[in-house]
């Protein structure tokens, strides 16, 4: 571990503590150049979250493709691409917080669905529909409707797929 005052190599640990119960060790390690002291984390690698599609097959979770899904929804529209990206890391984050190891593609797009209804409303429609294949406009005011209202919709498409 390079040191962070003297960029030195060696160092040694001084304390060593598990600081919560998700695999997270905190180290407390002292330059053996400078003798300052910093602080490091170490995290076990997470299992990669899979994402279950309509189809019941699993794929590797992806950010890419939720970007590249808001992306579409807000071509030409008023948005940022900064933005998208905010969007996409609490779309992200939401996940993985919520889920350990396998995650339906429908409640991806349910996720990015509410972001997008205080986003943009012209985005937040696009995306609706594409992402829930409405086949004629009934469905998709019904859909709204449900959406709209906060309850959970019918069979959907994913938006992963
Ligand atoms: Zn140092």
């Amino acid at each position: 571990m390079r040191c962070p005052f003297c960029k030195a190599i060696e160092d040694k640990v001084i304390d060593s503590r598990a600081c919560n119960d998700q695999g997270v060790i905190r180290r407390r390690r002292e330059c053996l150049d400078c003798t300052r002291r910093f602080t490091t984390y170490e995290r076990i690698e997470e299992m990669p979250l899979r994402v279950v599609k309509k189809d019941g097959s699993r794929v590797p979770f992806d950010r890419q493709k939720i970007l590249s899904g808001l992306m579409l929804a807000c071509h030409k529209r008023p948005v940022s691409t900064e933005t998208l990206e905010e969007v996409t890391s609490r779309v992200e984050t939401k996940v993985s917080e919520t889920f350990d190891s396998e995650v339906s593609s429908r409640i991806i797009g349910d996720f990015v669905m509410e972001e997008l209804r205080s986003l943009d409303q012209v985005a937040y429609v696009r995306f609706a529909s594409v992402y829930r294949e409405f086949k004629d406009v009934n469905a998709f005011m019904a859909e709204l409707k449900r959406v709209l209202s906060g309850k959970e919709g019918g069979d959907a498409a994913g938006a992963q797929s």
